[in-house]
């Protein structure tokens, strides 16, 4: 009778009998069978979404581990304050140099070796689909953001309006526009060159931006023209908030290279309508935006 052949898989316990043409398999999830690494690598390959992906993961290796959490935090982003009384393992998500940001696992008991080779194992497999989802984040960013001043761009205004007319809608909560146009904003770049142009329109950003909640959201959807979007916010907050930021922009000395000079704004308001498209809710913000430009700029106009 011939010796039996084993042979050993690397990476897991699955053993190979030759002789007798049977293969026995020792299924441990601890060993980081490669079958279930393939199975994890498939799905995880499976979104480009970041949050998508990170529930994947720990949807996966909690019940194995037994985990309270996990968490993942960007590269460069602030940590949480730790839990006390847990323990914790994190690594530095690295792949060909590359940063991709941290994860830490926490659980009541220590990670004994065994568990941590498993973990390592497992989050080799984590590696490309999140180097895929951090790129695709990073295109959408970028095509959805204005490159000078950093805001959503009319794209995303185009997306974010259909959006908040169906929650508010759905919610039944007000929903407000205000379209934003600098003053003789062409005098500025005639007079003082483009480069002081475009860093007014950076800096009247930030007077926008010092006065809107972190659910109001702005665009640039052309040259010198702004847009606030403003969920839950009725006629008089809307009012207000238009108000703070004609009255910080009048006030703002904008300076550049020991130049300083003052610049102003007209504004339009608009609420959503019950049956309002989304052309419909701009057309007024818009209609309104002229009419305090024809009425003398520096000025807010509303229109239901
Ligand atoms: P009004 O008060 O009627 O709005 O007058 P205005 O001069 O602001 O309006 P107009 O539409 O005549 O001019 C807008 C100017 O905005 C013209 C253009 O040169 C300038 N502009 C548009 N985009 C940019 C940009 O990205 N950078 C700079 N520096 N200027 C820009
Ligand atoms: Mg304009
Ligand atoms: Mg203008």
């Amino acid at each position: 009778m011939a010796t039996p052949t084993l042979s050993v898989v690397q990476g897991s316990n699955e053993y190979h009998d030759h002789s007798q043409n049977r293969i026995r398999k020792t299924i441990d999830n601890l060993n980081a069978d490669k079958y279930a690494l393939l199975e994890l690598a498939n799905k995880l390959h499976s979104t480009l979404e970041l949050d998508t992906l990170i529930t994947l993961f720990k949807l996966d290796i909690t019940p194995i581990l037994n985990l309270d959490d996990v968490y993942y935090y960007l590269p460069g982003e602030t940590k949480q304050k730790e839990s006390k009384g847990r323990h914790l393992i994190s690594y530095q998500l690295v792949l060909h140099k590359k940063e991709l940001g941290e994860i830490t696992l926490i659980r009541r008991s220590r990670f004994n070796q065994k568990e941590q080779a498993f973990i390592e194992k497992t989050l080799v497999t984590l590696l490309a689909p999140l180097n895929n989802a951090l790129n695709y984040q990073q295109a959408l960013n970028l095509a959805l953001h204005d490159p000078l001043t950093g805001v959503y761009n009319r794209l995303a205004m185009d997306n974010m309006v259909a959006r908040e007319i169906e929650l508010s809608q759905r919610n039944d909560t007000p929903l407000a526009m205000i379209a934003l146009d600098i003053d003789f904003f062409k005098r500025v770049n005639d007079n003082y060159g483009h480069a002081f142009g475009d860093h007014v329109l950076k800096q009247l950003t930030e007077c926008i931006k010092q006065q809107i909640r972190s659910t109001d959201a702005v665009f640039r959807y052309g040259g010198e023209e702004f847009n606030l979007l403003l969920n839950n916010t009725n006629l008089r907050g809307a009012q207000e908030l238009a108000e703070r930021v004609r009255k910080t922009i009048e006030q703002t000395p904008f300076t550049l290279d020991g130049v300083t000079i003052n610049v102003t704004a007209s504004m339009g308001i608009s609420f959503f309508k019950e049956n309002d498209s989304a052309r419909d809710l701009f057309k007024r913000a818009d209609d309104a935006l002229y009419q305090a430009k024809s009425s003398g700029r520096n000025k807010i106009i509303s229109k239901w």
